[in-house]
């Protein structure tokens, strides 16, 4: 069904983007306020001890923040039922169900699969409970935000670098109410690479409905009849990927784990299960809606993380500005493959492997290719998780925002 014929979903005409240097096309450049990119974009200079002090009244602490930002709470958590389709249990949606039934939001700002794409995201704005189903799972790639015209009381279900932006200009939009419901996000590429890695794991590629790169170190892919394969991230084709993959704005942008979200649902340090960061008071309000509804629990650490981020550091060095392949003789990978869930990082130890990796990936990458940013992007919190693998700041590195 073409999306503007879907209940409660509408897909509104957005005006053409005006595209910049790194760019994720996050709607900004689309809105009457696109001069506003110099000081909103999270490619340009981001200045997260302000953005994190106007959010949630503070800066982020030493300890688990310095990794994954201001919180109050941490949950392993899943929904007692999980919801059909959802990419995980479905705690995202269910929050925007409960706000659009609860009557606190007239609408929500999310994404929908393209009726004619699956993994297209398509910008939406769900204006009733029921509408929510139709965009549970995950695309890959990116689109703008729909604009939420005449609302005034609104959630959006965000990517980090669309939440940076959207929090910048968050106090020009004369918003009555806004929620920000988050995701980490890591590793995204465009829709048209993204269907180029399908093709490299099934000879019909189109006959997959759903992928996640789990926590137990497992790309997990279900099939339309019913099929449910697990492939080791080490047996993955990646050699077989173009070095440009990703693109560069996914490997060096500094906020995995969406640290300006109200609340941020993953589940990197869920050990199997979804993995909640509530950050702040409004970030509690919408636990509350579904409280009933989850299973909460502490989340749990174990394994040392250190030599795996030191290996990857050496390989992305190595890469030189590709894919951060393993060199591994091939009859080793099967073994080795068996051994990273039982020996490896797991829970929290594993988020803050994630969030080193992704934090070496910044800065290794922007010297290569642009050189001159590292000052104003790179947050003096991010050289701070790369300073135990012997990255420091270079001349003409050190941060211009102050430390948090
Ligand atoms: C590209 C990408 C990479 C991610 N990487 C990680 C990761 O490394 N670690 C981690 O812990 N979590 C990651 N996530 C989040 C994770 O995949 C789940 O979305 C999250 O755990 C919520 O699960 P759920 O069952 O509650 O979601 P659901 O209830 O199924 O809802 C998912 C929501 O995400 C929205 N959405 C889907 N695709 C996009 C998109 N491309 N852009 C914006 N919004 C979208 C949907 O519209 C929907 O509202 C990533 C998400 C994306 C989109
Ligand atoms: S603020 Fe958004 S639209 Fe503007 S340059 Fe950055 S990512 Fe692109
Ligand atoms: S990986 Fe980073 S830049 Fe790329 S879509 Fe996700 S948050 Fe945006």
């Amino acid at each position: 069904m073409p999306l503007d014929q879907t209940p409660a979903l509408h897909a509104p005409d957005l005006p053409p983007a005006a595209r910049r240097g790194l760019c994720t096309d996050c709607g900004l450049s689309r809105m009457k306020n696109a001069a506003d990119c110099g000081t909103a974009c999270q490619f340009i200079a981001p200045d997260y001890p302000a953005a994190e002090t106007r959010t949630h009244g503070r800066v982020r602490g030493p300890g688990d923040e310095l990794f994954f930002g201001p919180y109050r709470a941490m949950y392993r958590a899943r929904l007692k039922a999980p919801a059909p389709g959802a990419q995980w249990t479905g705690i995202t949606t269910r929050i925007a169900e409960r706000l659009l039934e609860s009557g606190a939001v007239t609408a929500v700002l999310t994404m929908a699969p393209d009726p004619a794409d699956k993994w297209r995201p398509v910008p939406v704005i769900v204006t009733r409970a029921e509408g929510m189903a139709a965009v549970r799972g995950m695309r890959m790639g990116t689109a703008p935000p729909a604009r939420a015209a005449g609302h005034t009381r609104i959630a959006v279900i965000g990517i980090p670098c669309q939440v940076h932006a959207l929090r910048m200009i968050e106090e020009k939009l004369g918003l009555e109410r806004l929620y920000v419901i988050g995701t980490p996000c890591s590793d995204n590429t465009t829709t048209e690479n993204f269907h180029r890695f399908l093709a490299l794991l099934d000879e019909r590629p189109e006959s997959i409905t759903y992928l996640e790169f789990r926590a137990d170190y497992r790309v997990e892919i279900r099939h339309d009849d019913g099929r449910v394969r697990t492939i080791p991230f080490l047996m993955l084709p990646l050699s077989d990927l173009p070095a440009d993959f990703f693109p560069l704005t996914c490997r060096t942008c500094v906020d995995y784990t969406n640290a300006l979200a109200d609340i941020t649902v993953g589940y990197m340090a869920g050990t199997g299960e979804q993995w909640l960061l509530v950050r702040n008071a409004r970030g509690e309000e919408l636990l509350d809606l579904i409280r009933d509804d989850v299973v909460l629990e502490a989340p749990s650490s174990a394994g040392k993380r250190a030599a795996a981020v030191k290996g990857f550091a050496a390989n992305t060095e190595r890469a030189a500005g590709g894919l951060p392949l393993r060199r591994m003789p091939r009859f080793l990978r099967p073994l080795v493959a068996w051994l990273q869930p039982r020996i490896g990082p797991r829970g929290l130890e594993f988020a803050r492997a994630r969030l080193e990796m992704k934090a070496v990936e910044t800065v290794l990458h922007l010297r290569r290719a642009h050189p001159r940013r590292l000052k104003r992007m790179v947050p003096a919190h991010v050289w701070k998780l790369v300073a135990p693998y012997g990255i420091t700041p270079r001349e003409g590195e050190t941060p211009t925002t102050p430390s948090a």
